[in-house]
């Protein structure tokens, strides 16, 4: 499978450079030239396999040249080995037709792990075989960044640097990112909000100086590694309630449009789903343009949904290239009035996007009311983001249709919100309980691409 960039004036790159790059040159997101199509009896034989298996079929087509067959499995094997949870994505019915997707049993206790762990162990595989070192640098709103760290530490192919706003994410983000004592680890505090950090790392790849001299690589939700990953979890959840012969629905908790923008490319895939609901907070410029306003920045207000606190959503340029038919110069023109603040889709693209994308926003009491009302008639207790998720879920489920929401972290992960709605004190999962009282460690850093850029260099393989 060859990888092509959405902008269109960067080098065709295989599966393996396209995941080690991150981010094109042209400023573009990487896509497969193809996208592979599974028939109505593959995605059938599906039902009842173990989650490895699945993941194993759906992303062999995407990685194929790169790795040999034995090595991926071995390597899907290692990813979610450390998971809490033997399904690794179970699924928990809410009411009569409304079931949540757990994807928050890894290692850092929301759905990110699903790629990020999967990625550490391909990063590992391909740099070994290349002997080769590489400086990861992401920029997070809260969980990239503790997943990357949890998927990286210790590696000696790869320095990881994460930059996080500071004084914006959980306490329990925070210390999942400042008390890993790996020496390859680096957490960086930026006087900033996650947009700018979001901007700084873009800013480092077009930096050519710097992004070959520290060789630089991005694991971001830009990345395709990221996408692929996650599109195996759209797939086992669809089959075990009846797809490809019932179709079904997902409602999905949006901020960069990484997680949703799987769904779009497993119903491409031929998985059989209905409606992909975009779910946003008070943070709505996703909801904005698919409501026919135009993608226009406005400032990113803080929320109980941190990760979902941004306003500029990367991956939405790769639902943006289809809905162009494919037309790489108008996307990248597109992206060149971003620049300037915004730009207005065009009636076609509207149409095309409509096809598979609904949207609702959330206010913060409608989320905390939601955490209340589904602990008192559900029995969960559920996080933030999953509960924007599940109020526009409510407002979108139609009743012949199973409608499934990404529950994307455990609760346990923003205490102070569950708390505050509900009175139940969300506790850690006992294999981390200890969280409190270990050591942190961090850089606090001003937002200002020069001294991040210097910060990095001095720091690699300390
Ligand atoms: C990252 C994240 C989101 C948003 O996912 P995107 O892929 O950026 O749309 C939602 N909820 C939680 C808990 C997250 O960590």
């Amino acid at each position: 499978m060859k990888y092509i960039s959405t902008r269109g004036q960067a080098p065709e790159l295989t599966f393996e450079e396209a995941m080690l790059t991150g981010l094109a040159r042209d400023g573009g997101l990487y896509l497969p030239a193809e996208i592979p199509v599974m028939t109505q009896d593959e995605i059938a034989a599906l039902a009842g396999l173990p989650y490895e298996e699945i993941a194993f079929r759906v992303m062999w087509p995407y990685v194929s040249g790169s790795f040999a067959e034995d090595e991926f499995k071995a390597i899907i094997a290692r990813a979610y080995e450390g998971f809490g949870h033997d399904a690794r994505a179970p699924l928990k019915q809410l009411n009569e037709n409304h079931f949540l997707l757990e994807l928050f049993h890894g290692p850092t206790l929301a759905f990110k792990d699903f790629a990020m762990q999967l990625i550490g162990q391909l990063f590992q595989v391909a740099l070994k075989r290349r002997g080769d070192r590489v400086t990861i640098v992401g920029a997070t709103s809260g969980d990239t960044g503790s997943a990357a760290i949890e998927a990286f530490r210790g590696l000696d192919a790869v320095d990881v640097f994460i930059l996080f706003p500071h004084g914006r994410v959980s306490e329990v983000q925070r210390r999942q990112m400042t008390t890993p004592s790996d020496s390859n680890v680096h957490a960086l505090a930026v006087d900033g909000d996650f947009d700018d950090c979001q901007a700084a790392l873009k800013d480092m790849f077009n930096d050519f100086d710097f992004r070959d001299g520290v060789k630089l690589a991005g694991v971001n939700s830009i990345n395709f590694a990221r996408v692929l990953a996650q599109i195996v979890y759209y797939f086992s959840a669809a089959v075990s309630l009846g797809a490809p012969h019932r179709k079904v629905s997902f409602t999905v908790p949006t901020g960069n449009f990484g997680d949703i923008f799987a769904g779009f490319l497993a119903k491409r895939m031929g998985l059989p789903i209905d409606r992909l609901v975009v779910a946003t907070n008070q943070n709505d410029i996703l909801h904005r343009c698919l409501s026919g306003e135009g993608y226009f920045k406005g400032d990113t207000i803080p929320s109980i949904s941190p990760s979902m606190d941004i306003q500029v959503s990367s991956n939405f340029e790769r639902a943006l290239y289809y809905a162009y038919g494919e037309d790489s110069g108008a996307v990248a023109q597109l992206m060149d009035e971003l620049k300037n603040g915004g730009f207005n889709v065009s009636q076609g693209a509207m149409e095309a996007l409509r096809e598979s994308f609904d949207s609702g926003r959330a206010s913060e009491d409608e989320t905390l009311a939601t955490i209340k009302h589904t602990l008192a008639h559900s029995a969960e207790l559920v996080c933030p983001h999953t509960a924007v998720g599940i109020k526009i879920a409510e407002e979108h489920r139609a009743a012949d249709v199973p409608m499934i929401t990404l529950a994307t972290a455990h609760p346990a992960k923003f205490p102070a919100a569950v708390e505050k709605a509900s009175d139940v004190h969300p506790p850690l999962p006992s294999r981390m309980s200890d969280l409190y009282e270990r050591p942190e460690r961090v850089t606090r850093i001003a937002n200002d691409l020069g001294a991040l850029e210097e910060h990095i260099r001095r720091h690699i393989a300390e």
